[in-house]
């Protein structure tokens, strides 16, 4: 049976307050952090933990901190990455509403390690409950002395400002996070130089996940060794994922890093609904390509399902059973990318456009031969032509579901008519 690590508070009563946090031996990992640590061993000791990003790119975090210089001068940031806009995600937003000490401890370790001492955490704005939690949370914690000037009678400062989103999916991208923090229009910035040399307002800048940030005090609390040995050891820990679609038990459920996926659907979210078989599984939010129901053995990491074509992402987990029209899935996922498009670059901002309007022809029954064609063109036209990974999410989605289910496809051109209705 494994036991909750992130979630562990999740069922406590006032779990989101700081007398809370601490009875349950809340900010003693930044307190042995301060105490026993430089920010070198902290670095070093997330490093050999071998966590992976939880935002979706799954880059080592000990690593990503090593890439910000240690010279002194600009001041440098800890850019907390709260925006979680993918669909069917939501874990995130429930740390931040039932345990926001966990990510202000995290926080402050992490601008530890870095040498920052300011932290944004960039919010969703339609996240109210968790934007008034963390608020409480900051103030909670400046009063006790866990943020602010000297903190716990050590040479470190470190405050935290939260910043609410406006309700754009690109936000999360990091780049374009960063100039929506600097009151500019979103879009992604060219990398080099990468945000860790040159971040917001052109200063070093470490850009974390939430659920990431607070994966670093229980590292700092239990050891890398022990938090190693959760999952695979190339992407190991206790990880979240989010159970949405047509299942049985949907909710936010914690379990190893590389639990198969078909153990976490049927086992633990229930399955289907009754007399229903999965059709496919999307493992990591719209982003990821879906998995078709014979593929679902592949595990829940970063490694496993990149091998099987797909990607965790960022862990939102939507089940397809047999009733749903999977032209209908693919036209309201590439409707979804093509209206959350910066505008930026002409293969996804042109490219969408053109898919968006051959899918409605073919949902709706109107589709032409070549129409598939068409499609697989303009995949090819913005996959790997696309100036950030939003254009080449939705054109590999679009590809793995004419590949696994273009007999659904080609029924609409044949028959004018969705199939399913
Ligand atoms: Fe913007 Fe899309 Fe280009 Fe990304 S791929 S920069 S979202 S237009």
């Amino acid at each position: 049976m494994f036991e909750p690590v992130l979630l562990r508070n999740m069922d406590v009563p006032d779990g989101h307050l700081l007398a809370t946090y601490e009875a349950g031996g809340g900010y003693q990992a930044l307190a042995k952090a301060l105490r026993e640590h430089t920010p070198d061993e902290i670095v070093d000791l997330v490093k050999q933990s071998n966590l992976r990003g939880r935002g979706g790119a799954g880059f080592p975090t000990g690593m990503k901190w090593s890439f910000v210089p240690k010279r002194a001068g600009k001041p440098k940031y800890l850019c907390c990455n709260a925006d979680e806009g993918e669909p069917g995600t939501f874990k995130d937003r429930i740390i931040m509403e039932r345990d926001p000490h966990q990510l202000i401890e995290g926080m402050a370790i992490s601008a530890y390690a870095i040498g920052a001492e300011t932290a944004y955490v960039y919010i969703r704005g339609e996240y109210v409950l968790a934007i008034r939690r963390l608020e409480q949370a900051i103030a909670e914690a400046h009063a006790k002395g866990y943020l602010g000037t000297r903190i716990l009678g050590s040479d470190f400062s470190f405050v935290v400002h939260i910043h609410c989103g406006a309700g754009a999916y690109i936000c999360g991208e990091e780049t374009a996070m960063l100039d929506s923090l600097e009151g500019k229009r979103a879009q992604p910035r060219l990398k080099p130089p990468f945000p860790a040399v040159e971040g917001l307002y052109a200063s070093p800048t470490a850009i974390n996940n939430v659920e990431t940030l607070a994966c670093v005090p229980h590292i700092l609390a239990r050891g890398p060794d022990w938090f190693r040995g959760i999952g695979p050891d190339k992407s190991p820990g206790p990880k979240l994922y989010c159970l949405s679609g047509q299942v049985r038990k949907p909710g936010l459920y914690e379990l190893p890093m590389g639990i198969p996926l078909r153990e976490l659907v049927e086992d633990h979210a229930g399955g289907p609904p009754p007399g229903r078989k999965i059709k496919a599984v999307i493992p990591g939010g719209v982003s990821a390509p879906l998995i078709p129901e014979c593929g679902l053995d592949v595990g829940m990491d970063f490694d496993s399902l990149a091998a099987a074509g797909s990607m965790l992402g960022s862990a939102g987990v939507i089940v397809i059973d047999d009733s749903t029209c999977m032209v209908k899935v693919a036209t309201r996922i590439i409707e979804f990318f093509h209206h959350e498009s910066c505008g930026k670059c002409t293969p996804c901002r042109e490219g969408l456009n053109w898919v968006v309007k051959v899918l409605r022809r073919v949902e709706a029954g109107q589709g032409a031969p070549g129409d598939l064609e068409q499609l697989e063109a303009l995949c090819k036209g913005i996959f790997g032509n696309s100036f950030c990974a939003l254009g080449d999410g939705a054109a590999m989605g679009l590809k793995a579901a004419l590949a696994h289910f273009e007999h659904e496809f080609v029924a609409h051109i044949e028959e004018q008519r969705c199939p399913f209705h």
